[in-house]
Formats: structure tokens, C-alpha cells, sequence
């Protein structure tokens, strides 16, 4: 294989969605399998859509992922001159032609084909105008757009390494605009003109683009430019087989982020989306490396991939549990800082602390967002009883006494080690006749307010023998008070 230099071109006219980051996922696995080149191009030229404000936050977006481009970014606002160029030239060897056709004009063809239920196509009015017809033209203030000319008759046949070869009839490819009345290249031009200016060899993007291959091919065949390889990714639709939108959830890189997923998480989740490592597809936690050294286009699907949040919540579960710790609790912090629980910079102590309550909460976490949210009992006591735990496990006929007798026992403990706690609560279950489950309970309950949590032991030998006993007889007052 010839050099491979792969490029991911975004339209700087939103955020990052799980579409785009797919596509740029799987050119940057080809790119890295490959020994090839990641290149990152912003495709401005739509005056009306594209917003440079949105060029950041794409590239903060693709660094979050880790898919650090190798060069770019370009921008197809700074490359005006190459497109004008390769229009000129086309010019001169007759392969486009000036249209001086009006909108009113083009306008009463469109209708003319609504009214017969057909497809509009231009019919080529402009194509052989003299130059004496031109200047008039010209000289009656009418603006030209630049039309390819292309064949009325023939195949374009795109070679797609997915979906095998895809023949469009040229019959139905019209005369279309390459440059616009108002100087700037349409997107299928400005595309091929950039594609061989960085000697792209694969382009691989969304399905949704297989339909503008055709007028690609004919423009660089024109150009006299190499036709790269083509790779058209399959769509990814929403659970009920409908287009993602906002209403199936998060769809931006940078909700997922707001909301806590780890960016390895959305990365594995996403390589999943369309491609599968094995024929049996039920591997399912792919790191990075392993990720590059198995990607291949030939493993991608044709049919759509299904977008599932349970999935990509459950991989994030995973991640948070088997990362490593002091990267985990870096990437907590503007959570639980958020909270209020630590400061924006915590300083040593803070961050061992934080470390420490990560430890226990990332067992049953799914997000970082969610468990900040689930750990404020680790720094404050200012927290309600679950009413549903209060039914349950306080409402009881001596309880008060039973978490008193307990608090009793712990104090007396030599140590307040979570062994050593354990022992204590099996003794007690003998002496009591009563369940582990029913002594566990309502002292989780008393010291957290919560039903659910970290390993009881682990929780209590970290909240302290103190703090763990004062918070005990407080609920043990409040009961008694009822
Ligand atoms: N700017 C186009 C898009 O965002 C790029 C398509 C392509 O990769 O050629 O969809």
C-alpha cells in the first residue's frame, strides 16, 4: 500500500457528535495501523454555516479523545485561491464552462420537473455560450457560476471498500455548480481540490456522502488528479431504527464529557459502532492499542449500527473501575469541585482524600458526574435519610436501640479497621440472632443517608471510629425523639 494519509474534514457548524468522532475514530485507528498520516482539515467554505467559534471546541472535542491529528488543522477558507486556480484551469481545457442562468430561471426548471414528478437536472443551457454571448451577459450585470461539464452517458463506478462497487448513472449527474456566484467552491470541489493537494490516499467519512462520490470522481478525473481509495462508514440510527437526535440523549463529545464518561470509554464504544474485531463480535473492551492493531475497513458493516447508551454506560463502568486510580481522581476533581466537595486545585491532602472515596465509590459508578454526586456523605453530614431506607430499615420497633448497642461496640473496638469492624458485625449477628443484612442496613443508612454505597466495612473504617459513632447517635436521638 502506498503511503496512507487519511484526513477527517468537519464543517465547523456544531459541536462534535458521536457521527463525526466515529468517523474520526476509525481514520485515525486506519491512520495508526497503517504507519500513515492523521490529518485534520476544517471544511469553512460554507459562508452562511460555518461559525469559527465552533473550530475550538471540535479540536478540543478530538483532544479529549486522544485523536491527535499529525497535521492540520487546514482550512478551506485559506485555500480560496487554489480552488479559483483549478476552476481557471478547467476553464481553459473546456472541461467547465461559465452559467449565467438566473435563480428565477433555474427556479422555473425545478418547478417544471416537480410538475412531471421528476428529479431536476440542469439541462445545460450554458455549455456552449460564445465569448461574445458571455460578455453580454456579463455586461448586463449577470454573475456567472463555474458548471463541470460532465458526461450525459457511461457509468461512474465508485470502488468503495465496504460496500464493493457502487455504479451511478451519469445520466443523472447534471452540470453541476463547482464554484458559486459568490466565488467560493461548493463542497464537492473544494474536497477534490484539497484531497490531492494533501495526497490523500483513503477517504473515509459517513455513508451520507456515498451519493457525492460520483460528482467527486468526475471533478478530479477532470482535474487529472489520483481518485483516492473510498471508505463509507455505516450510519449509526437511534435504538427505535430512526435518525439520532437530540431527543435519543447526549449525542456531543462534549456532553459526555460534562456528564462524567471517560473519553477511553466513548472511544471503545464508539469503534464498536459499525466495526467488529472478530466474527463472533462479543469482544468488547478493546484498549487503544489493541483497537489499532486490529482495525481493518474489511471488518466494517454495511448495515447500520445501533447507537445504545446502556452499553456505552456500562463501558464507562468498567473504565472508571479498572483505570488507574490517580488518573481516575485527576479526571474527578472538576466534578467533585463542583459539588463543592473539593476546592478547583485541592492541594496533597485533599487529593489523597478524594483518592481514597474514588477507591470505594468507582466500584458501582457509572459516570464521575454521577458519583460525586453520590459522595457528599464523604465530607459532610448535612444529609437527608432516603424516606423509602427510613421505612425499611429505621421504621422498626427497637432499632434505636439496636444502632445504640452498636455504636457501643465500635467504640470498643481496638481497632477501626475494616477486618476488625467485619468481626464486630458477625459477633453481633451471633449474639442477636439477628441477619448481617439487618444490622448492616439501617447503620449504612445512619451514616449516609443512602440505602446503596461502597463496601459497608471499607465505608465505615474510612468515614472513622468518630465520626462513624457520632453520626450513629445522632440518628439514634432522632428516633428516640419521634
Ligand atoms: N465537511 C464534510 C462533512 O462534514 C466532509 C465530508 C468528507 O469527508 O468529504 O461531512
Amino acid at each position: 500500500m502506498a503511503k496512507v494519509r487519511v484526513r477527517f474534514a468537519p464543517s465547523p457548524t456544531g459541536e462534535l457528535h458521536i457521527g463525526g468522532a466515529r468517523t474520526a475514530l476509525f481514520n485515525y485507528l486506519f491512520a495508526r495501523k497503517h504507519d500513515g498520516v492523521f490529518i485534520l482539515r476544517i471544511d469553512d467554505s460554507d459562508e452562511e454555516r460555518s461559525r469559527p467559534e465552533y473550530v475550538e471546541g471540535l479540536m478540543e472535542s478530538l483532544r479529549w479523545l486522544g485523536l491527535d491529528w499529525d497535521e492540520g488543522p487546514y482550512f478551506q477558507s485559506q485555500n480560496l485561491e487554489r480552488y479559483h486556480r483549478a476552476a481557471n484551469l478547467l476553464l481553459e481545457n473546456k472541461k467547465a464552462y461559465r452559467c449565467y442562468c438566473t435563480p428565477e430561471e433555474l427556479e422555473a426548471g425545478r418547478e417544471e420537473a416537480r410538475r412531471k414528478g421528476e428529479a431536476y437536472l440542469y439541462p445545460g443551457k450554458c455549455r456552449n455560450l460564445t465569448p461574445e454571448q458571455e460578455e453580454k451577459l456579463r455586461a448586463a450585470g449577470r454573475v456567472p457560476v463555474v458548471r463541470l461539464l460532465t458526461p450525459d452517458r457511461g457509468e461512474t463506478v465508485v470502488e468503495d471498500l465496504i460496500r464493493g462497487s457502487v455504479r451511478f448513472d451519469n445520466a443523472l449527474i447534471d452540470d453541476f455548480i463547482i464554484i458559486k456566484s459568490s466565488g467560493l467552491p461548493t463542497y464537492n470541489f473544494a474536497s477534490v481540490v484539497d484531497d490531492a493537494q494533501l495526497e490523500i490516499s483513503h477517504v473515509i467519512r459517513a455513508e451520507e456522502h456515498l451519493s457525492n462520490t460520483p460528482r467527486q470522481i468526475l471533478c478530479a478525473r477532470a482535474l487529472g488528479c489520483a481518485i483516492p481509495s473510498y471508505a463509507h462508514l455505516p450510519m449509526i440510527l437511534a435504538p427505535d431504527r430512526s435518525k439520532l437526535s437530540k431527543r435519543h440523549g447526549a449525542t456531543a463529545v462534549e456532553e459526555f464529557r460534562e456528564k462524567g464518561y471517560l473519553p477511553e470509554a466513548l472511544v471503545n464504544y464508539m469503534c464498536l459502532l459499525g466495526w467488529s474485531p472478530s466474527l463472533s463480535g462479543d469482544e468488547e473492551i478493546l484498549p487503544l492499542e489493541e483497537m489499532i492493531a486490529r482495525f481493518s475497513l474489511e471488518r466494517v458493516n454495511k448495515t447500520a449500527a445501533i447507537y445504545d447508551t446502556e452499553k456505552l454506560t456500562w463501558m464507562n463502568g468498567h473504565y472508571l473501575r479498572e483505570g488507574n486510580l490517580e488518573r481516575i481522581t485527576r479526571l474527578a476533581v472538576p466534578f467533585f469541585a463542583a459539588k463543592g466537595l473539593v476546592s478547583p486545585n485541592p492541594g496533597k491532602e485533599e487529593l489523597g482524600k478524594l483518592q481514597k472515596v474514588v477507591s470505594l465509590m468507582r466500584e458501582r459508578a457509572k459516570t464521575l458526574s454521577e458519583m460525586a454526586e453520590a459522595s457528599s456523605y464523604f465530607y459532610s453530614a448535612d444529609y437527608e435519610y432516603d424516606p423509602r431506607g427510613w421505612e425499611k430499615h429505621f421504621s422498626r420497633e427497637g432499632t434505636g436501640s439496636l444502632i445504640d448497642k452498636i455504636a457501643g461496640e465500635l467504640e470498643a473496638l481496638p481497632d477501626f479497621k475494616p477486618g476488625t469492624i467485619e468481626e464486630a458485625f458477625a459477633r453481633l449477628a451471633q449474639e442477636t440472632s439477628l441477619s448481617l443484612g439487618r444490622l448492616i442496613q439501617p447503620v449504612r443508612l445512619s451514616v449516609s443517608g443512602r440505602t446503596g454505597g461502597p463496601d459497608f466495612y471499607e465505608l465505615l473504617s474510612f468515614l472513622g471510629r468518630e465520626e462513624t459513632v457520632r453520626r450513629l447517635r445522632r440518628t439514634v436521638q432522632q428516633l428516640e425523639g419521634r
